[in-house]
């Protein structure tokens, strides 16, 4: 990393001095992929044709939509991002093949599992219909899903995960319709299945192996891969797998050979490891006379989420074209060196054709900030000497012994609370002495702002002085990997951006769990723990938006503390440049996800009829309160779950 690149970052650390603007203060130029700006007026803006003359300005939307009812957490979609994701890939593809002159093509699936919402299937595989672009599933309803969509002719429909006789009869159907399904097998065991159920419904399937490379990826998923994975056969195994489709005679169903290594494969360099490993096992089945057609390289193109480029778990090396060029490089190469025929390209993947797609926009609901900062402090000369020992080093702070104060403040509150816990402190006491801590440090900070190099052992002040802005929206269902696997996600105000934001927050949601909360931030360089961020002001609204959260968040997401999915919007940008509100799909109401825990409306409104039966059978309640009570569960049965504020 270059010198200079070390110097911004840790300048990054703190807020800058002169403010260089939103852009590069949110990193939006890094991860952003062209899709991201911001207005002149300080709103973000997305372009979902990457054209800078057509934007949807987000707070526009949530304003709109707002007028119709439909309030925050929100989930805007933009169906023309994915049209562009789904591009992307394929184009990459068609121009790797042309530049190394790769005798054959690229037919791409899209896993469901990463966003099987119906607009985002649907806009994806008819966007695809034209490059041959086909659907992969990993389940019955996944499958089912997939059989019913409108595919193109040369299309596939790849089938992975454990398989039943119910799913390959699915597939089998899937056939008999006009699909080209291919079964992948996991574990060898569902090879007879296949074949009997084949033998009973005469269809001649088409088989593939998942196998098992010695390659492993990079990242978290990094456990995916490698000799211990989950899933694929062993070389052991898919050499039986050949001998009893040849016994059979039916060898010619063997048509495919996967491997997956894992998701978010942060570096290219493991992507070429494995693109070789199963290179050679085709080309090696191939001379054996297995005239496979397919190798399907899974799912793994990464997502640059901090916008680095860099291997980090939230980055990624390399870009969608390089990808492209070293699959169709590499397996050109290999063939051609073991003189068998290419095989056409499949790759399953599912985070890059998603991720931009959607943001989640929520509002800020409250900030619970230090009242203690805000205090000042007179001492009457009654108090513990502890608390005048803070009030001297509080006074006394000067640029040149913030070191010193700052561990003399420390101390003297550890002392602080030790008095306490022995009864040498009051309550009033133990409070003056927090005030000064706080101001002390407050005080400090502004300090360190003036210092060129702020010394290590301050970092964690400014996270420690940070508010906690609380957001409207629960991590669990709108951002599961954030709590799951500190997956970091760019967010950023959707407004407000022209003004120097001058608060360091860290966020919470509004779950009763003291995980629903996000304390790590993109950086360039490392990892923030605080994101700028301007100050609430209660009667105005101050919305955030978490980007990139297209792949997985939706499906992943829980009714913790029952909070539902939220609302959503799909928006889109027409020729001249302007918004439309393509569809509104309201979220989930309170009676809809009560009914998820078995409990119905009418068995509710019974068990509240009865108790103010007993209110009225004793008169201490009038029947028109009591109408008036049950009509209001009604009303809040059909609520959304979030805040109305
Ligand atoms: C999850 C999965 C994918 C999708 O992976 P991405 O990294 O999201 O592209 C592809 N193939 C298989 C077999 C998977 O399990």
């Amino acid at each position: 990393m270059s010198k200079q690149h070390k110097k911004s970052a840790k300048a990054s650390k703190r807020l800058p001095e002169k403010y260089a603007g939103a852009e590069e203060l949110y990193g939006i130029e890094n991860w952003g992929k062209g899709y991201f700006s911001i207005s002149d007026e300080g709103t973000l803006l997305v372009h979902p044709t990457r054209e800078a003359h057509r934007a949807i300005e987000l707070k526009a939307v949530v304003d709109d939509v707002a007028q119709r009812g439909i309030g925050t957490p929100l989930v805007i979609r933009f169906p023309q991002i994915l049209h562009s994701s789904v591009r992307e890939l394929n184009e990459a593809f068609i121009k790797a093949i042309k530049e190394f002159e790769y005798d054959g093509a690229y037919r791409g699936v899209f896993p469901i599992k990463v966003n099987q919402k119906k607009v985002v299937v649907k806009e994806v595989y008819e966007t695809g219909r034209r490059y041959g672009y086909g659907l992969e599933a990993g389940s019955k309803p996944e499958l089912i899903a997939a059989l019913s969509s409108e595919l193109g002719p040369d299309c596939l429909v790849t089938v992975n995960g454990y398989k039943d006789e119910a799913l390959i009869r699915l597939a089998f159907n899937g056939m008999r319709m006009g699909k080209r399904v291919i079964l992948i097998l996991e574990k060898i065991s569902e090879l007879e299945r296949i074949l009997d159920v084949a033998k009973k419904k005469g269809v001649k399937p088409l088989i593939g192996t998942r196998c098992k490379l010695y390659a492993r990826g990079s990242g978290k998923w990094a456990k995916s891969g490698g000799e211990a994975a989950k899933f694929g056969l062993t070389t052991t195994e898919i050499l039986e797998t050949v001998e009893i489709l040849r016994s059979r005679k039916m060898l010619d169903s063997l048509v495919m050979l996967h491997f997956h290594i894992g998701s978010q494969i942060t570096d290219i360099r493991k992507i070429k490891d494995a693109i070789k490993e199963a290179g050679r096992v085709y080309a090696k089945l191939y001379r054996s006379g297995v005239e496979i057609q397919y190798l399907n390289l899974g799912g793994g193109l990464g997502v640059d989420y901090d916008g680095s480029k860099t291997a980090f778990d939230s980055s990624m090396n390399y870009t969608v074209q390089e990808y492209a060029n070293d699959v169709v490089y590499n397996i050109k190469t290999i063939c051609e060196e073991e003189e068998v025929q290419v095989p056409t390209l499949v790759t399953e993947s599912g985070r890059a054709v998603t991720a931009f797609h959607s943001v989640l926009v929520t509002n800020v609901v409250d900030v619970a900030d230090r009242l203690e900062q805000d205090k000042t402090v007179h001492l009457s000369g009654d108090e513990n000497t502890v608390v005048r020992e803070l009030y001297d080093v509080f006074k006394g702070i000067t640029a040149k012994n913030v070191r010193e104060s700052y561990h003399d403040a420390l101390q003297y509150k550890e002392e602080l609370f030790t008095l306490f816990n022995l009864g040498y402190v009051s309550l009033e006491d133990r409070s003056t002495g927090e005030i000064l801590f706080w101001n002390i440090c407050d005080r400090i900070r502004r300090h360190l702002k003036s210092l060129k190099e702020v010394p290590e052992e301050f970092e964690d002040l400014e996270a420690m002085l940070s508010d906690k802005y609380v957001l409207n929206f629960s991590v669990f269902q709108s951002i599961p990997d954030s709590w799951a696997i500190d997956q970091l996600f760019p967010t950023l105000p959707i407004h407000r951006l022209r003004e120097q934001p001058r608060e360091f927050g860290t966020l919470a949601d509004i779950t009763c769990d003291s995980d629903g909360k996000i304390e790590k931030f993109i950086d360039l360089r490392d990892i923030k723990e605080w994101l700028p961020l301007h100050n609430f002001k209660r009667n105005q609204p101050y919305y955030l938006a978490f980007c990139l959260v297209g792949a997985y968040q939706d499906v992943l997401g829980d009714l913790h503390n029952l909070f539902g999915e939220a609302n959503e919007v799909l928006a889109v940008v027409d020729e001249n440049g302007r918004t439309r509100i393509q569809d509104i799909l309201p979220g989930e109401t309170c009676e809809r996800v009560l009914t998820y825990m078995n409990y119905e409306k009418s068995e509710i409104m019974e068990g509240v009829w009865r108790q103010l039966r007993k209110n009225l059978e004793k008169d201490t309640m009038k029947d028109a309160e009591a109408k008036a009570i049950a009509k209001d569960f009604e009303v809040l049965l059909a609520h959304y779950t979030y805040l109305d504020v």
